[in-house]
């Protein structure tokens, strides 16, 4: 290869993408190498929603919406729960959480201060309208968001790439930047502790559409040398062992046996132990993002291909046994967390959503932009005639209902919970406990106040702007009629972020055991925990992910410009 970097950039997601834009900016010369075709450029993302988290945004205070730094702050903290400070120092004895938290506090400063103005410079906006998700357990200083922040471009996924991805093609042209794919990068080179270049297998072409798993047949290998290397390979979510072995069973019950996939494979995770060859030190292995409301995709795009619900609030939600989940994490789209530790205390690994036609129609979203046309291909007829004045769910939804294999429709109680039973991973359940626990919470809807914990959120979630008028239906008696049909969906637990890995320090440098940078070794994205090897703690405010990949990998980009 005759092109001699400046600087070599493993991976071609986002946070790869945008330190290269970065990079290229400062007139560096970048190789970017990512085991998958050109097809695939921008990773992750491109799937993605993309929801950004900002803080105080025009669109938060259009909606009538209070928001500022310190109570983002007070959020981020009571969900992080950062626990981890070792002895205090920058050095051996260091905690996990010594840079993930500095990371933190600088992040959602960035999102109140110039996150927003960085990506609309580059063309992107946001509807006008601001989700609320994880609301939070019920604790001013606990996990959630006290306000809505989950701002969804127009474009999705692709919009968040095609922002960046733009400007890189230009550099392409100009001759700064070069992609090497199917280049699967095996190990760091190092000489006497400094990251040097890198080394791998070059991979069989393969023409597989974007997202569909390719193949690993290697077909010679390569070897370049780069005085930095940024790694930005993304996390571990296709790779099931890698979870399980990490999967934190003490604090919220055993590994689930039956996962499905909420990423591509190519979420492989390989990065993270070939960067701790090369020194890295690999922190927070043991937190990570999965959630509890996946289901199986009629439609697969790669193996085990998983979608997640994005639930409003009212949807009973039932455990394996047929117990009503408790309290704020029995509320779907609360706290994902506490409630995989219900669903799990069980011994079984899935639970059930019931709920009525009026329900799935206002209140059932599905994660993924090629799950939303509308908002992904900027069409607004299509937003107004499918989600806004058109009967029934939107169409993605409804073939779902039709189609997947997790999804129960009946005209009646008792052919709902056959139907269960039928697709049921572990006890059958009893319609007239069901039906028992179904009577009482519809018996707290006579009034505008309740002492059920769910209908009090639902409540509470109507008086915001958006969730009235778009996200939460109407309390009313799921076994009025009136609503019907009665559907039940199988919810099974999806893998998606990994929110520890590779520690780096605010220039995203990877660090070494002994504290120091490691010369020429830099980490950003997923990889990196979007920051620092976790910068979200043990929980996460959602709409943060490709925001942390934006801002770890800025923060490679321009640190390597200033070298
Ligand atoms: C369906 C879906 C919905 C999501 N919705 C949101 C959302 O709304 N908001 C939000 O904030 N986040 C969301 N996320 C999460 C977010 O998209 C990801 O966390 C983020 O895009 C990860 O980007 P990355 O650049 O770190 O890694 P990736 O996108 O995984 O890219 C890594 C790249 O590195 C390559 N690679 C890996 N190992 C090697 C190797 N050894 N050699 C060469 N190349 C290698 C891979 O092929 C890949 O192209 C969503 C994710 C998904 C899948």
């Amino acid at each position: 290869m005759s092109f001699r970097p400046d600087v070599v950039v493993v991976g071609a997601g986002l946070a790869g993408l945008v330190a290269t834009h970065e990079l290229a900016k400062a007139g560096k010369r970048v190789l970017v190498l990512d085991q998958e075709n050109r097809h695939n450029l921008g990773g992750q993302a491109f799937w993605s929603l993309g929801g950004l988290f900002f803080v105080d945004s025009p669109e938060q205070r259009r909606m009538g919406i209070k928001d500022s730094f310190d109570l983002a702050w007070q959020d981020w903290q009571g969900s992080a729960q950062f626990d981890r400070f070792g002895d205090g120092s920058d050095g051996p004895g260091r905690g996990e959480d010594f840079w993930p938290q500095q990371w933190a506090e600088a992040y959602v400063r960035w999102t109140n201060e110039g996150k927003r103005d960085y990506v609309r410079d580059l063309g992107l906006k946001s509807l006008t309208f601001v989700g609320w998700a994880e609301r939070g357990d019920g604790r001013a200083e606990g996990h959630g968001n006290s306000v809505p922040r989950f701002h969804i471009t127009w474009g999705t996924g692709p919009e968040v790439v095609r922002v960046f991805l733009e400007p890189v093609l230009g550099a392409e042209e100009a001759g700064l930047v070069q992609f090497g794919f199917r280049h699967q990068v095996d190990a760091l080179l190092t000489v006497g502790g400094a990251v040097v270049g890198v080394r791998g297998s070059l991979l069989a072409p393969d023409e597989a559409p974007r997202g569909e798993r390719s193949n690993r047949d290697v077909v010679g290998d390569f070897s370049i040398e780069a005085p930095a290397v940024v790694v930005t390979s993304g996390g571990i979510g296709h790779n099931f062992d890698l979870m399980r072995r990490n999967w934190p069973t003490d604090r919220v019950g055993p590994a689930p046996e039956h996962m499905i996939a909420g990423v591509p494979a190519h979420v492989d995770g390989r990065m993270l132990a070939i960067s701790e060859e090369a020194g890295a030190t690999l922190v927070n292995k043991d937190r990570m993002w999965a959630y509890v409301e996946g289901v199986h995709n009629w439609d697969p795009i790669w193996p085990d291909h998983a979608i997640r619900i994005l639930p409003g609030p009212s949807s009973m939600w039932f455990d394996a046994n047929g117990k009503r989940l408790q309290g704020m994490s029995g509320v779907p789209g609360a706290d994902s967390i506490g409630s995989m530790t219900q669903i799990l205390s069980t011994g079984y690994d899935y639970s059930w959503f019931i709920l009525d036609q009026t329900i799935i129609e206002k209140e059932f979203a599905l994660s993924g932009s090629e799950q939303n046309p509308d908002w992904t291909n900027k069409d607004v007829r299509l937003m107004l005639t499918d989600r806004i004045l058109g009967k029934g769910a939107t169409g993605p939804v409804e073939r779902f209902k039709q189609h997947g294999e997790d999804f129960v429709v009946a005209d009646n109680l008792a052919d709902l919970v056959a139907g269960m039973n039928k697709i049921s991973r572990g006890p059958a359940l009893d319609p007239a406990d069901i039906e028992r626990q179904i009577v009482a919470r519809d018996r707290q809807v006579d009034n505008p106040f309740a002492k059920d914990a769910q209908i009090m959120a639902i409540h509470n979630a109507r008086r915001d702007r958006t969730g009235k008028i778009m996200r939460v239906a109407k309390p009313h008696k799921i076994l009025d009629p009136e609503h019907g049909p009665l559907i039940a969906v199988r919810c099974n637990i999806l893998s998606r972020k990994t929110l520890g890995g590779i520690e780096t320090n605010l220039d995203s440098q990877a660090i070494a055991a002994d504290g120091a940078v490691i010369p020429g070794l830099y980490a950003a994205g997923e990889v990196a925990g979007f920051g620092g090897g976790g910068v979200h703690g043990y929980n996460a405010l959602e709409g943060t992910f490709l925001g942390g990949c934006i801002f770890s990998g800025r923060a490679a980009g321009m640190a390597l410009s200033r070298d």
